[in-house]
């Protein structure tokens, strides 16, 4: 019986995919299904080894489309264990910077390495095990919310979901829901807010707790006080953590060893917050007008 099941669907499977490859050629289908092309491991690629997480861009490059160029020549390092901070513009290319170390797309220029494996070169499952995103928008099963913490590490107790959320600061929140953390969520269930999904996905890396971490203005949805609050637990889950932050706030940043500023695919500045307010230059400027607007 399950064989007869597994065949049709398998077969559409093939289907759709002769008709995906059919049509490239006609252009803009994948956008139409919102897909993007899909990233193969290499025959035989081994697992990453992890080590120590050093994480190095050399030289890397970067379109989504070809008429396009995103980002140029982006190189740095992020020493075992420490931080780095990426600012910018809205559109400057710091996700993407993101979704690239996630290898949801290959680089067309330069590469990316994880303790000297081209990430490449490794297989995908082994190199999404070892990084854990908080994104900018965190997407929910149609699930509890229990399930939608717990799936981060499904080895996981009770009791560790339960300490994650803690760390997250939606603990309490989940307690008021009407069958706490048995509530469904999602589009088909509860539906959370922007702030509230946010610390989700930070449970879940709490959880996870990998060796790579990357928040992508994890805590943009949140009001400044919740965002103390969390940034604080973040700060704790990120110690002796390799971590890339994409930050919104300035505020947020300012310990931060080595702060890349991006500009049109570019870092234009670097250095830590003292060496980039003396800089004088858009670094300083951001900063002056944050200042300017917090208070
Ligand atoms: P940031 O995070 O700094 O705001 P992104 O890395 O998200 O910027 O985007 C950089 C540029 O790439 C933007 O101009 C954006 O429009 C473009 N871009 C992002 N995602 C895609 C995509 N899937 N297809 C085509 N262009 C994209
Ligand atoms: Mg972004």
């Amino acid at each position: 019986f399950l064989l007869q099941l597994f065949i049709p669907l398998n077969f559409l499977g093939v289907v759709y995919r002769s008709m995906k490859y059919a049509f490239i050629d006609m252009g803009n289908l994948f956008k139409l299904l919102d897909e993007k092309p899909e990233i193969q491991d290499k025959i035989n690629a081994p697992a990453l080894i992890v080590g120590d997480g050093t994480v190095e861009f050399k030289n890397v490059s970067f379109f989504y489309q070809k008429e396009r160029p995103i980002l140029h020549h982006i190189s740095f390092t992020i020493p075992a264990g420490h931080k780095v901070a990426v600012v910018g513009a809205s559109g400057a290319g710091k996700s993407t910077l993101a979704r690239l170390l996630l290898r949801f797309y290959d680089v067309q220029g330069g590469g990316i390495y994880i303790n000297g494996q081209n990430i490449s070169e490794v297989t995908q499952a082994s190199l999404r095990a070892a990084i854990g995103i908080v994104p900018q928008d965190t997407v929910l099963f149609n699930e509890t919310i229990f399930y939608n913490i717990h799936y981060a590490l499904p080895s996981a107790n009770k009791e560790a979901v339960i300490e994650a959320a803690k760390l997250a600061n939606i603990h309490e929140f989940i307690l008021q829901l009407p069958q706490g953390y048995d509530t469904l969520v999602g589009e088909r269930g509860l539906k959370l807010s922007g702030g509230e999904k946010q610390r989700v996905a930070i449970a879940r890396a709490i959880l996870k707790r990998p060796k790579i971490l990357i928040f992508d203005e994890a805590t943009s949805a949140l009001d400044s006080h919740s965002e103390q609050a969390i940034q604080q637990a973040l700060s704790q889950v990120a110690e002796n953590h390799t971590t890339l932050v994409i930050a919104h706030r300035l505020s947020t940043i300012v310990d931060a060893e080595q702060i890349l500023v991006m500009a049109n695919g570019m870092i234009i500045e670097r250095g830590n917050h003292s060496e980039l307010l003396a800089l004088n230059g858009t670094y300083s400027q951001m900063w002056a007008l944050q200042q300017e607007t917090d208070n």
